[in-house]
């Protein structure tokens, strides 16, 4: 801890925020405060708006090759420095060691990913119909970008803008949760320490977000936002966003159904169930959040969940042997028990879990519910956290109509063991991003986004890089 930065990054220098103000960083492990930030206002959030402004032309014209290879270089760096990077996750946001090691690697992943795509933009060149028009199609990055990111991974929901915004060849002025800070300021010191030329990347932690991120939206500079959160939070930024036409990517929430079928493999149904609710304490947007399971083997699965979910260990992320950590705070631990209170209401039974711990933390025990009423709250609010809500249904139609009657369509888990059963219900499943017969979508080189208000756009893959790129087509008429 000693050595990381707590200071805003602006135009490649560590500052105190204008008017001096700081903010403290808890542990959710033990409600205690870490260290205090430098808390930014509007006049922090001008400043690193005009380092990222200035700084465009030139790092627009920089060489694919060179942006690549920074990126390569603080890929390694972040490999390097998993265990360091890991112990400050787990400080501040509160996952398991092996967990935060697993954010690092795959943090790292997207900036390796992003230094290959950096080296094949391409372009086009054609003969329009009229036989006497020349097209030359090239891209070119948007421009500035505002980056806004949550706090429930924090090192990669930065990596998974920053990467293709450094490839593209935008600068930026990243945002990152106030739960989570630190993260994103160890990374900017590596990208740094990478080679990025000051002004491309400027990191600006507040407490007030609204105040300083909505100015930049409506004063016509940024060129583009790339925003991941809650869809509420979504919304009021598209809005935001409207009066100066900024080009807007969404990654928001998510209510995934997890279906498991009567012929489904039940090793894989439990194995897949405690990945999709368990990774990151069920604190993530992918997190299966309404298990569907068929009548007939509904009571085997529950008890065989309930098992598994039983023998986890809660406590601190930093202790060994931990599988469970701490809920992001007393508000997220508060909206769960309130979740799973209204659901015992309406007549759900707790199989395992269900008790808020006594003593310091956020904890809150994994927790199986069966007979979950249709009407609970929890089947139209994201959990977020290690509650998993059992119903049953009867046949496939039926399933399909439920698990798309949701405003949300991020991602949906298919348990089955009939291919062609598979394929039908994907296909018809409202969502981004399918599952099938595996709890874990997520994936660098795989297009990650949803559907309906599970967002805009995709981060990742192939497209990742197009949300920061601008075509522009030349007219050339050959006589
Ligand atoms: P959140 O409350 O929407 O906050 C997300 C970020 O937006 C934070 O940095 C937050 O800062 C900021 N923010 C809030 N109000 C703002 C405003 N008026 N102007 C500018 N920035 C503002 O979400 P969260 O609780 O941190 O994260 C959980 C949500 O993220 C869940 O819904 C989850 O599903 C979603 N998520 C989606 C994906 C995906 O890829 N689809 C991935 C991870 C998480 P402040 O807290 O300071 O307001």
């Amino acid at each position: 801890m000693t050595d990381t930065p707590t200071q805003l990054f602006i135009g490649g220098a560590w500052l105190d925020a204008a008017d001096g103000a700081t903010m403290p960083v808890d542990d959710p492990a033990t409600g205690e405060i870490l260290c205090h930030i430098a808390d930014a206002g509007p006049k922090d959030a001008r400043l690193a708006e005009e380092a990222a402004v200035q700084a465009q032309e030139e790092w627009a014209r920089t060489a694919p090759r060179a942006r690549s290879e920074i990126l390569r270089r603080a890929y390694e760096i972040i490999l390097d420095r998993t265990d360091e990077l890991a112990h400050l996750m787990t400080a501040e946001m509160g996952k398991p060691l092996a967990e935060a090691r697993g954010e690092v690697a795959y943090a790292a992943e997207f900036f390796r990913w992003f230094s290959e795509e950096a080296v094949r933009i391409d372009g086009g060149a054609g003969v329009l119909p009229d036989g006497r028009n020349r097209m030359l199609l090239s891209r070119r990055p948007v421009g500035p970008c505002l980056l806004i990111t949550p706090w429930n991974f924090p090192l990669a929901m930065g990596t998974r803008k920053i990467g293709p915004a450094i490839a593209a060849g935008c600068t930026m002025v990243l945002k990152p949760a106030p739960q989570t800070p630190l993260s994103s300021l160890a990374l900017a010191a590596i990208l740094q320490e990478a080679g990025l030329p000051d002004g491309v990347l400027n990191v600006v932690t507040t407490s007030r977000a609204g105040e300083i991120c909505e100015p930049l939206l409506r004063g016509g500079r940024i060129r583009k936002l790339s925003f991941t959160g809650s869809t509420a939070v979504g919304q009021l930024l598209l809005a935001q966003s409207a009066q100066a036409v900024v080009r807007t990517s969404m990654e928001l929430g998510g209510n995934a159904p997890f279906i498991v079928f009567e012929d489904a493999d039940l090793d894989k149904a439990v194995d897949g169930a405690m990945v999709a609710k368990m990774r990151n304490m069920g604190e993530a947007c992918t997190a299966a959040n309404r298990f569907f399971v068929h009548h007939s083997v509904a009571e085997e699965f529950g008890r065989r969940l309930a098992e598994r979910m039983g023998v986890l260990v809660v406590g601190p992320g930093t202790r060994d042997g931990v599988d469970v950590g701490p809920l992001i705070d007393r508000t997220g631990r508060g909206k769960v028990e309130a979740l799973v209170a209204d659901a015992v209401e309406r007549g759900a039974r707790v199989l395992v879990g269900g008790r808020t711990p006594e003593g310091p933390g956020c904890f809150y025990p994994p927790t199986v519910l069966t007979d979950v009423s249709p009407e609970s709250r929890l089947m139209d609010t994201e959990i977020f956290g290690p509650v998993a809500a059992i119903l049953t249904f009867d046949d496939e139609d039926e399933v399909i109509r439920r698990a798309n009657d949701t405003p949300w369509g991020l991602v949906g888990y298919v348990f089955t063991e009939g291919l062609d059963r598979a394929l039908r219900v994907s296909e018809r499943l409202e969502v981004g991003m399918v599952g099938l017969n595996t709890g874990l979508v997520s994936n660098p080189a795989a297009p990650f986004g949803g559907v309906k208000q599970s967002g805009l756009g995709r981060e990742g893959g192939r497209v990742g890089i197009d949300e920061f790129l601008e075509y522009q087509y030349l007219a050339m008429p050959v006589r």
